[in-house]
């Protein structure tokens, strides 16, 4: 296994007065997706809060 994919980022958008918008970009392999998931949403919804996650193997127990 290609020790890049245990990196899926994924981006969460938190866009809302009263509850967040909740879109979500899917796990992505690569930040430059992210960064691309948002350009695209962002402009076509006025939304610019997100959280951002990185979910990484080296958190759990793989040894
Ligand atoms: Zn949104």
């Amino acid at each position: 296994m290609d020790p890049m994919t245990l990196h899926t980022p994924e981006a969460v958008c938190v866009t809302g007065e009263d509850h967040d918008c909740g879109a979500t970009s899917d796990e992505l392999h690569a930040e430059a997706e992210l960064t691309r998931w948002i350009a695209e949403h962002c402009p076509q919804t006025g939304h610019d809060f997100y959280h951002r996650t990185t979910l990484c193997a080296e958190s759990s127990a793989w040894q």
